[in-house]
């Protein structure tokens, strides 16, 4: 048996949204912006996506410009709000410890540019406290944003409450949402959110395609310089096939979500009951207000990598804090912002999943964690000297 349990990193194509891009490469190989026919054929399907992606979020298709993913709108939409902030002098930026790295990187270089970036810090489950978002916002103030469900922990933040205080004080608010669409309901005009991103390869859909939705008060400043596509915001011939396949796969996700919804609880419900019975071990990230398809535990006196990859040899895809940061060995900052001490912010494993996951999966991937994790233990000198007890348990 092999599990993939790694969702969050990406999620294999459903067989509808391949269907949806081949034939676009047979069939609709126009350019959008050529005035024949062939062109025009082409035109119409990427307006089509465009309405059925706005759809599914709640905003009206003039709002949506398709990015070559989540990391591009995370770029353009902090971008945009910076400078159009810095035009009625406001140079300060608000965001969250625990962000994606296209946020906080995107932040450093606006930082360099001259901007103010305050980072809240979050509570120890995971989640900001919208007070304290209250708190940090000046008359200074251009733009807050806050991802809606974290990469690696799951935790759900209050993006509604966040979005109240933002119109209360005039302060444009962005969310990285590329976690939580096509998992949890995501509705732009409820969530109060001027900006949002989003990736199609997080839900089904084909890497390398995104969106930036933006509201229509918010003026975007191109990241990418040439032709007059995505209303002149955003150059380049579109990637019709990329974006009718995100378009697809959208849809499919948002079908029955609630259903999809309560299975996968379920089974995260199940792998949490399992996981926890390993001894000096600990969930990160709020019990309840997580992703459906996220789990993360840390264990005492193991290192992520080798559990990985034994893991992997046991028949189990999973990952250790993000795609993007293993591969170093800094522990995760997101772990880290939750107060887990070094020492077993190395050892975290994270799982994520859909409602596809059987029972047999789950039976599959708390039994290899069990036995992977006792083996690692019996070979670590650390853990060793835990158990003599010449080292104290953090956990
Ligand atoms: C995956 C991810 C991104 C980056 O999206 P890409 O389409 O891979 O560029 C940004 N933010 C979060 C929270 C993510 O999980």
């Amino acid at each position: 048996m092999y599990v993939y349990a790694d969702c969050a990193a990406t999620t294999e194509m459903s067989n509808k949204a391949i269907d949806a891009m081949t034939n676009i490469m047979k069939e609709i190989y126009g350019n959008p912006s050529s005035l024949h026919s062939v062109g025009q054929k082409a035109a119409e399907y990427l307006l089509q996506a465009r309405i059925d992606v706005a759809d599914a979020i709640g905003a009206d298709f003039k709002e949506i410009y398709f990015t070559s993913g989540g990391s591009e709108a995370d770029n353009q939409a902090l971008v945009s709000a910076a400078y159009f902030g810095k035009l009625k002098g406001k140079n300060h930026l608000i965001s969250t410890t625990i962000e994606h790295h296209a946020i906080l990187h995107t932040l450093e270089k606006l930082k360099k540019e001259g901007f103010e970036v305050t980072l809240v810090e979050v509570e120890e489950n995971g989640i900001v406290d919208p007070k304290k978002i209250e708190e940090a916002i000046t008359e200074k103030t251009a733009l807050v944003t806050v991802m809606f469900a974290n990469n690696e922990i799951g935790t759900i933040q209050p993006i509604k409450e966040i979005g109240k205080i933002c119109k209360e004080k005039q302060v444009l608010f962005h969310t990285d949402a590329v976690q939580a669409v096509g998992h949890v309901p995501v509705n732009v005009k409820e969530l109060g959110v001027d900006l949002l991103s989003l990736s199609a390869h997080k839900f089904h859909g084909p890497k390398g395609i995104g969106v930036l939705y933006a509201s229509k008060k918010v003026p975007l400043t191109n990241i990418i310089e040439g032709g007059a596509q995505e209303r002149g915001k955003r150059a380049g011939t579109e990637n019709l096939a990329g974006i009718v396949s995100m378009a697809t796969a959208l849809k499919e996700s948002v079908n029955n979500i609630e259903d999809k919804i309560k299975k996968t609880e379920e089974r995260r419900k199940q792998i949490i009951e399992g996981l926890s019975q390993i001894s000096h071990s600990i969930l990160n990230g709020d019990a309840n207000k997580r992703l459906p398809g996220n789990v993360n535990f840390c264990f005492e006196g193991i290192e992520g990598e080798s559990l990985l990859l034994l893991l992997d040899s046991k028949g189990v895809a999973a990952s250790s804090g993000s795609a993007c940061t293993s591969g170093s060995l800094d522990p995760s900052h997101v772990l880290l912002a939750i107060g887990r001490p070094h020492e077993i912010a190395h050892g975290s494993l994270r799982l994520s999943f859909d409602e596809t996951l059987t029972e047999e999966e789950v039976k599959h991937i708390i039994q290899s964690t069990k036995e992977v994790v006792e083996y690692l233990r019996s070979i670590s000198p650390v853990w060793d000297e835990l158990e003599r007890g010449e080292i104290n348990h953090v956990i």
